[in-house]
C-alpha cells in the first residue's frame, strides 16, 4: 500500500489566505493518502477557516497557535527579518508525535500555503528512506536552489543567499520519515529572530547528514516545487468590503 504523508501547513490570516489554500486544497485533491495538518497563526480557530477546510472533503485536522505579538513581522519591516510559521510547525510537530506511532511507515512535509506543488513532487516523497531534498524553484534570488547530486548522493549545493547555511535549502526543498519526528522526540524549530535561514539547517543537522540524504527528481534535476508568493492586495479598507458583504467566508 502507498505510504502516507503527513503535510504540515501553518497559515497566516490574510486577505489572500482562503485563495492560496484553495487553490492548494485542489493540489491535494491529486495526492492519496495525505493527511493535511493546517495549524492556523491564530489564539482560536476561526470557524471562517474550519468551513473553507470542511468544504474540500480532504483528510485533515484543524489545529491553532498564535504568533506572539513581538516575533510577527510588521508591515514595514522586510519579513525575512522574523521566523514565519515556526510556532505552527512545532504545535504541528507535537500533534505527529502524539497522534502516530513511532513505527509507522510515513513521511513528513512541511509545505507552506503560498508554494506551488506539482503532483510528482508527492511521488518523489514517497521513494525517501530517511531524508530526501530536491530542487526548489523561485527562491534564494535564484531561479532555484538546489542540491548538486551524483547516483542519489549530495556532494554540494547550487545556492546564493546566506552562503554560511550548512543544508542550504529552502523548508520546501525537503522531507522526512516520521521515524525521525519520534526519534528526535524533543526537536522544535527555533522561533527566535535571529533563526531565520536556519531553520532547515538546524533540522537536517539534527536529523540527518550530508552524506544520508537522498538526492530525489532525478538527481536535482526536475523542478517539482516554487517557493511562490501571492502579493498581498490593496485593498481600500477591510472594514468598508464588510459592510459590503465581501466577507472572507462561504
Ligand atoms: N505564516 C504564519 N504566521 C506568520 C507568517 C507566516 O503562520 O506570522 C505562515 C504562512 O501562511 C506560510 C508560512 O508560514 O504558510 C511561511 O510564511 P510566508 O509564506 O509568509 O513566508 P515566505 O514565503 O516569505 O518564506
Ligand atoms: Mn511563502
Amino acid at each position: 500500500s502507498i505510504r502516507k504523508i503527513y503535510m504540515i501547513t501553518p497559515t497566516k490570516t490574510r486577505a489572500e489566505q482562503i485563495a492560496d489554500l484553495t487553490r492548494l486544497a485542489q493540489t491535494l485533491y491529486l495526492i492519496p493518502n495525505l493527511f493535511w495538518i493546517i495549524v492556523e497563526d491564530e489564539s482560536q480557530r476561526t470557524g471562517r477557516l474550519h468551513r473553507l477546510l470542511q468544504s474540500f472533503n480532504l483528510p485533515f485536522i484543524h489545529l491553532n497557535i498564535a504568533t506572539p505579538d513581538y516575533l510577527k513581522p510588521t508591515k514595514n519591516q522586510s519579513t525575512w527579518r522574523r521566523p514565519r510559521g515556526m510556532h505552527q510547525k512545532n504545535i504541528a510537530l507535537q500533534w505527529v508525535r502524539e497522534n502516530t506511532s513511532t513505527n509507522e511507515d510515513a513521511l513528513v512535509y512541511f509545505a507552506d500555503d503560498d508554494n506551488t506543488y506539482h503532483w510528482k513532487l508527492f511521488q518523489e516523497i514517497r521513494k525517501i528512506q530517511l531524508v530526501g531534498v530536491w530542487p526548489v524553484g523561485l527562491v534564494g534570488e535564484l531561479l532555484y536552489e538546489r542540491p548538486i547530486c551524483l547516483n542519489g548522493k549530495v556532494y554540494s549545493w547550487f545556492h546564493y543567499i546566506y552562503r554560511k547555511r550548512k543544508f542550504p535549502t529552502d523548508m520546501a526543498g525537503f522531507a522526512i520519515h516520521l521515524g525521525l519526528v519520534h526519534k528526535h522526540s524533543n526537536y522544535l524549530f527555533n522561533v527566535s529572530a535571529n533563526s531565520v535561514g536556519e531553520q532547515e539547517s538546524n533540522i537536517l543537522g539534527t536529523m540527518t547528514s550530508m552524506n544520508q540524504l537522498e538526492c530525489l527528481a532525478n538527481n536535482a534535476s526536475k523542478i517539482y516545487v516554487w517557493h511562490t508568493k501571492t502579493q498581498s492586495m490593496f485593498l481600500t479598507t477591510t472594514e468598508k468590503l464588510r459592510n459590503a458583504g465581501m466577507k472572507y467566508d462561504l
